[in-house]
């Protein structure tokens, strides 16, 4: 049985870009409902002892969206830590790849930003890295992920369906967007950059 992974801060960390309101729906009712679905599909199925990562790997359909979401939604809250806390760039030699591949942090904001914000329906952008630790952006629709792509490891992600933002900001996805930036967690999107190339 899967369960739904405590949220590494508090409802109210990430105000005011994202509220506890938001929260309390997109953790503590979508998350949680996608965690519930995927298991009562899996009861008797190959499904049942593999790891999520497996089941994104290798299920579709109903089986496929909720597992897919799980894990999304996991990483999604990862990606994110209080505004208090977050630093406005990331360092190290994850930065030296922005630099290198989108001509600089700014750009590769702006080019994240746009394509999260033209993304048409629900879906997510990606930044992600091959085995050489060459970046880019992808973007999936529904619950599709990099899971199930070659030469992509995820390092961070933006969830653009309308559950992640209209109770904050209505239609505006790009206000969302712009919130985002604050409660990046650089810390985490370093660590998976580092660790996908040893
Ligand atoms: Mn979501």
């Amino acid at each position: 049985m899967f369960e739904l992974p405590k949220l590494p801060y508090q409802n109210d960390a990430l105000e005011p870009h994202i509220s506890p309101r938001t929260i309390e729906f997109h953790y503590g009712k979508h998350h949680a409902a996608y965690v519930k679905n995927l298991n009562a599909l899996i009861v008797n199925t190959q499904f049942e002892k593999m790891s999520l990562e497996e089941i994104v790997r290798n299920s579709d359909g109903a089986i496929f969206n909720n597992a897919a979401q799980v894990w999304n939604h996991t990483f999604y809250w990862n990606c994110l830590t209080p505004a208090s806390k977050a630093k406005t760039k990331p360092a190290g030699k994850l930065m030296k790849a922005i630099e290198r591949d989108f001509s600089g942090f700014d750009d590769f904001k702006e080019s994240f930003t746009k394509q999260s914000v033209s993304l048409f329906g629900s879906g997510w952008t990606w930044l992600v890295s091959d085995e050489k630790g060459s970046l880019s952006i992808v973007r999936t629709e529904n619950a599709k992920n990099p899971l199930t792509m070659e030469h992509a490891t995820p390092l961070m992600c933006c969830d653009v369906w309308e559950h992640a933002y209209y109770l904050d900001y209505q239609n505006l996805r790009p206000n969302y967007l712009n919130g985002f930036w604050h409660v990046i967690n650089w810390d985490f999107v370093e660590k998976n950059y580092s660790s996908c190339q040893e």
